[in-house]
């Protein structure tokens, strides 16, 4: 019977990954998706939408649905999920491979502050500028919403949760951006600061770009560790060569 993969998808490489493996003959691909974006791009292979109820859950549905290996392919800061997976994986028994892209590094004309969490950022922010360019994403801004003397330009792809900063102006956009296109954004709102999660990859990395060009400081919100113990893989060709070493005697 044909090997049945399951990606945890909801980023670049997952998508990447999903069309590499549907390449191959005699290899099922489902992908799987939070449900958290109204029109997520195509996607090769199968797909499903929506959570699977824990880890005992996910656990359940590897069982059911007969896969053979997973790829955790999800954002760096999809801690839960990445969490699940590890835990699934044990109590199944299967392979699991974590596709982790590589954080970003600052150089030496960059003014990177690294804190642990968006709170810390919050607490950070007054000292370094009073007009933010706020992009860690829609989730979490409660951390800064007691900030009120602060003007914040809150970018993320969604809607944001509320509690938003009560200065802030919201900009819908998706990825990727240009260095000129961020550059040209900063200077229009006259950004003094600007706060990012450490993602990694090129489609969102022209902000940083944009910053240390016009010699402003960056928040930089660090990664959550993995899991103990999982194999981590810097990217797809990577990925897809962990897959075919499964596959060897
Ligand atoms: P999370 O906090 O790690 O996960 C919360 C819950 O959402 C999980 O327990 C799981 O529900 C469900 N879930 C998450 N990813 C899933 C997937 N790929 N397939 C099925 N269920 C999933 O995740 P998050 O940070 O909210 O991110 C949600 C999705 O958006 C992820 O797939 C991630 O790749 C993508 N994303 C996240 C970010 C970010 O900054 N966090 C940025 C870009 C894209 P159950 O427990 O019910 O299974």
């Amino acid at each position: 019977m044909s090997p049945h993969i399951l990606v945890l998808g909801g980023t670049t490489e997952a998508r990447a990954l999903a069309t590499g493996l549907t390449a191959r003959p005699g290899i099922r691909v489902t992908t799987s998706l939070a449900g958290r974006v109204a029109r997520p791009g195509a996607v090769a292979g199968e797909v499903r939408v929506g959570g699977f109820g824990g880890a005992e859950g996910l656990a359940r549905w590897l069982r059911e649905q007969r896969v053979d290996a997973v790829v955790d392919a999800t954002h760096p800061f999809a801690r839960t999920i990445t969490e699940n997976a590890a835990r699934a994986a044990a109590a199944t028994g299967l392979p699991l491979a974590v596709l982790r892209r590589p954080g970003w590094r600052p150089g030496p004309r960059d003014d990177w502050h690294p804190v642990p969490s968006q709170a810390a950022a919050a607490d950070l922010l007054p000292r370094l500028g009073h007009r933010v360019f706020l992009t860690t994403g829609r989730l979490g801004l409660a951390a800064f919403a007691h900030l009120t003397h602060l003007r914040f330009l809150v970018r993320s792809v969604e809607p944001p949760e509320p509690p938003v900063p009560p200065h802030a102006r919201v900009l819908l956009a998706r990825g990727p951006f240009t260095v000129a296109g961020e550059t040209a954004l900063l200077r229009e709102h006259r950004i003094d600061v600007l706060v990012t999660k450490d993602s990694g990859g090129t489609a969102t990395s022209a902000k940083l770009t944009a910053a240390r060009d016009l010699g402003l400081p960056v928040v930089v919100v660090r990664r959550p560790p993995l899991p103990d113990g999982v194999i981590a893989v810097p990217g797809v060709p990577e990925a897809l060569h962990w897959l075919d070493a499964l596959g060897r005697p």
